[in-house]
């Protein structure tokens, strides 16, 4: 990749740069890690952006959405309709829709409700909709940062009563069964985890079959491929998971080498994180009360994925001038009048105003995962490149339409 500095220069700060080569390694990583009949699904918020969008897909990915939104995104991108798993558990009349009217045909579902509702929809407009139902576990295997299931949840069917809905689900007009949908963790600790994590699933998933009568066409096996966001620190690279995956399914579900059912998986983090990196200017240096301030020209309205949830980052900049060296340990914070924006704390980095500082592994839950309107600043400039060569620069931007004419 082209020296920081220099893409500062062009481009400005903040921005992001996105690495199109370092998104086909992990691309290609994940696959190398899976069993050659794995579809990947690649979940769209992670990051929307066009050309890693193009990029996933051209090696093999499928999309996974979550709003008409990306729906827009992942057409654009050049996905067909029917390579495209429609999830989320708001989905509206008006947005499946638009989805089924253009070419979605998957769905997963969360409740008797949505299924219900993607059927009267699917049959309104003449067509079928293939559903997965989607499994919030009872219990789950793994140690991971993010657990989404075995809790009260808006997400899936718990597992443990959904036998006892067999027969309603199968006679829901204007959809089918088509399988499966798990996705119990996020970010799993190690490979042993997301092993440990995937057994558990198949055999669930095997045990459901059984139980609900219906044969799989698709099991969702979900995902919890790590990556590291916003440290530095490398993407794993997984090992012992395909043949452990081959192995588990050769037991649970013995005719899946012929696609029955077929299996697949789904990751965001993996597939970009480490292909971004964010770039923002020291724009004052201030100490108060014996604390050091970095105030930076990226705060939560650029790279704000965690603020929602209330989290500060761990944050790790690195200097890309030679700065000094006093050692006084700093908070970082953005432009934004709130003392909520703040990237990181007790960083150790002597630096001076106009000092630029990356943020390394920010391709995933970015500008589109951050307050971006917030204090109406501009969104970050978003650079894609490939190695050395620099093939798009783009900024997101918003406009008010007024929706009957104009204001009173
Ligand atoms: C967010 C999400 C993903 C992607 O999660 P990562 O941790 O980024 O891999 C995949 N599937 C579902 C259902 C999600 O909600």
């Amino acid at each position: 990749m082209t020296a920081p500095n220099e893409l500062a220069e062009r481009f400005g700060t903040p921005s992001f740069v996105y690495d199109l080569d370092r998104v086909a390694r992990a691309r290609d990583d994940l696959f190398a890690a899976l069993p050659a009949e794995f579809e990947v699904f690649y979940a769209a918020k992670a990051n929307p952006h066009p050309e890693l969008l193009n990029e996933l897909r051209t090696g093999g990915c499928r999309a996974e959405i979550s709003s008409v939104g990306e729906l827009d995104a992942v057409l654009q991108a050049g996905f067909a309709g029917e390579q495209i798993l429609y999830t989320g558990p708001g989905k509206t009349t008006e947005e499946l829709t638009e989805a089924l009217t253009r070419g979605v045909r998957l769905f997963s579902t969360e409740s008797l409700g949505d299924l219900r509702r993607v059927g009267e929809t699917a049959l309104r407009l003449g067509v079928t909709a293939d559903c997965l139902i989607r499994v919030n576990n009872a219990t789950g295997a793994a140690a991971t940062s993010i657990r989404m299931t075995g809790v009260p949840s808006q997400f899936g069917f718990d597992s443990e009563t959904l036998p006892d809905l067999a027969a309603d689900l199968r006679e829901v007009p204007g959809t089918n069964i088509a399988g499966l949908h798990f996705f119990p963790l996020s970010n799993a600790k190690d490979e042993a985890s997301l092993i440990a994590e995937f057994r558990h699933t198949i055999a669930m998933a095997a045990g459901l079959q059984k139980a609900l009568g219906v044969t799989f066409r698709l099991v969702d096996i979900g995902g919890g491929f790590a990556a590291p966001y916003a440290v530095q620190g490398e993407r794993p690279v997984y090992g012992t998971l395909r043949a452990a995956l081959g192995e588990t399914l050769d037991e649970h579900f013995p005719g899946w080498r012929d696609g029955a059912p077929r299996i697949a998986c789904e990751s965001g983090r993996y597939l970009v994180a480490d292909s971004g990196t964010l770039l923002t200017t020291v724009v004052n240096v201030k100490d108060s009360r014996g604390q050091r301030y970095l105030v930076l020209d990226a705060g939560i309205n650029t790279f704000g994925g965690m603020s929602g949830l209330g989290r500060i980052m761990p944050v790790n900049v690195e200097p890309h001038e030679s700065v000094g060296t006093d050692g006084t340990p700093a908070s970082l914070a953005g432009p934004l009048c709130t003392p909520g924006d703040l990237l990181a704390r007790n960083v150790f980095l002597p630096s001076e105003a106009g000092d630029l500082l990356t943020v390394p592994n920010a391709g995933s839950y970015g500008p589109t995962a951050s307050l971006l309107m917030f204090l109406g600043r501009p969104a970050p400039a978003e650079v894609v490149v490939r190695a050395d060569t620099v093939v798009s620069v783009s900024r997101i931007q918003h406009i008010r339409t007024y929706e009957h004419g104009q204001a009173l």
